[in-house]
């Protein structure tokens, strides 16, 4: 139904009820679908560097799990108690599964805390540079925001990174929700352990804060935050993990949290009942036991970042430091031409204009040929 010069347009007074927060809100902006270029520019071989998805796709016990889930009764409910997949998280980080909290995505537990810690005097704080469902689900609640600049593009170790000392420095008493994700999407940054645990001994007992390791399986040990040992430590930290990023099952949304029993309590109050799906539950318990798949996935990522950010590095561009599936290039100027003609060559990108960085693009790093595609396209793209 065309709405369009309708009569249902004649009166729409209702609207005058929609909060603040949903009215002044901008939708979240995905990646382009391979679909959507190849209907808008014919190109038949488009690839998509644009949304940090598993470039090896899922593990291949998946599509064997999932064959023979298929042919059960999916007329039936799924376990709405995820009871084996929460005993797998559970284990897998040293916790009972009453402090796991499944999600269709982890952007569904991200609005969960957002719905239970936040409102008109709770605010969140977040960085300039969050990852955009911060600010979302902040504004769908009538949340105010607390935005911490980041540190400087100039700065030597990590710019455009959070700057946990001024997160400390305005902890003020209404900021009931931190939100960091390490490492940083669209920025690829991270903090250190050292400073992430210097941050938790500052931050009030009243604070919770949630910290997203959406690309946890991407950084190098070394650098990892040892969340699982702060978890028992401060029952004032919750930690959000994906199956859409290292585990390949973006298509089938499946997130999860590990926090205090009380904190998984209230989010499972506010939560949908049936929240995951049968074929997203089967999916997820196949893949997390197929450690070579992950091992495949993170070889590549390791290999492929670095030539990547060796061959943006040698055109003169600046590239973020990055522990996660994708880097951040500073291109020095307007980014949209330069999207447009990668578009054009059927390479999909993400802009980071949303983000109020018009000189960026974030690519997804992808197998070999897929990079090696984006580096000549956008050689030829810079030439014009
Ligand atoms: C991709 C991403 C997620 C995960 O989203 P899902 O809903 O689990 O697919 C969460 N946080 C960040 C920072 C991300 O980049």
């Amino acid at each position: 139904m065309d709405f369009h010069g309708c009569d249902a347009n004649r009166n729409l007074a209702f609207l005058s009820h929609v909060s603040a927060g949903v009215s002044g809100l901008r939708p979240y902006q995905p990646g382009m679908p391979i679909e959507e270029l190849q209907r808008r520019l014919g190109i038949a071989d488009a690839v998509k560097l644009a949304s940090n998805e598993n470039p090896l796709g899922a593990s291949p016990k998946v599509a064997t799990a999932l064959a023979r889930a298929v042919a059960t009764n999916l007329a039936l409910y799924p376990d709405d108690g995820a009871f084996r997949l929460k005993r797998m998280l559970a284990e897998r980080h040293g916790v009972t599964p009453e402090s796991i909290t499944l999600c269709n995505g982890s952007n569904t537990l991200l609005d969960l805390y957002a719905r239970v810690f936040l409102g008109p005097d709770r605010a969140a704080m977040y960085s300039q540079y969050a990852f955009a469902v911060y600010p979302i689900v902040t504004a769908a609640q009538n949340a105010p925001a607390v935005v911490i600049p980041a540190l400087p593009p100039d700065h030597p170790q990590m710019p455009y990174g959070d700057n946990l000392e001024e997160f400390a420095a305005h902890l003020r008493e209404d900021v009931a929700l931190i939100f960091l994700a390490s490492p940083n999407n669209p920025t690829g940054t991270w903090v250190s352990a050292e400073a992430f645990e210097r941050f938790m001994a500052r931050v009030p007992a009243r604070t919770l804060v949630v910290l997203d390791e959406a690309y946890h399986e991407f950084q190098a040990p070394r650098l990892r935050i040892d969340s699982a040992a702060l978890l028992l430590r401060y029952p004032n930290l919750a930690v959000t993990r994906t199956f859409s990023k290292a585990f390949g099952l973006a298509g089938l949304r499946v997130g999860y949290g590990v926090s205090h029993p009380r904190v998984a309590d209230l989010l499972g109050r506010v939560r949908q009942p049936f929240n995951n799906g049968t074929l997203a539950l089967v999916a997820a318990q196949a893949s997390l036991d197929d450690v070579a798949h992950i091992e495949a996935t993170v070889a590549n990522n390791d290999v492929e970042r670095e030539r990547m950010t060796q061959h943006l590095r040698a055109l003169g561009l600046q590239v973020l430091p990055s522990q996660a599936n994708f880097v951040t290039l500073d291109l020095g100027r307007d980014a949209a031409p330069v999207h447009q003609a990668l578009l054009e060559s059927g390479v999909i990108v993400r802009p980071m204009k949303s983000y109020g960085l018009l000189q960026c693009l974030r690519v997804s790093i992808g197998l070999p040929s897929h990079n090696r595609r984006f580096l000549d396209a956008l050689k030829r793209a810079l030439e014009r």
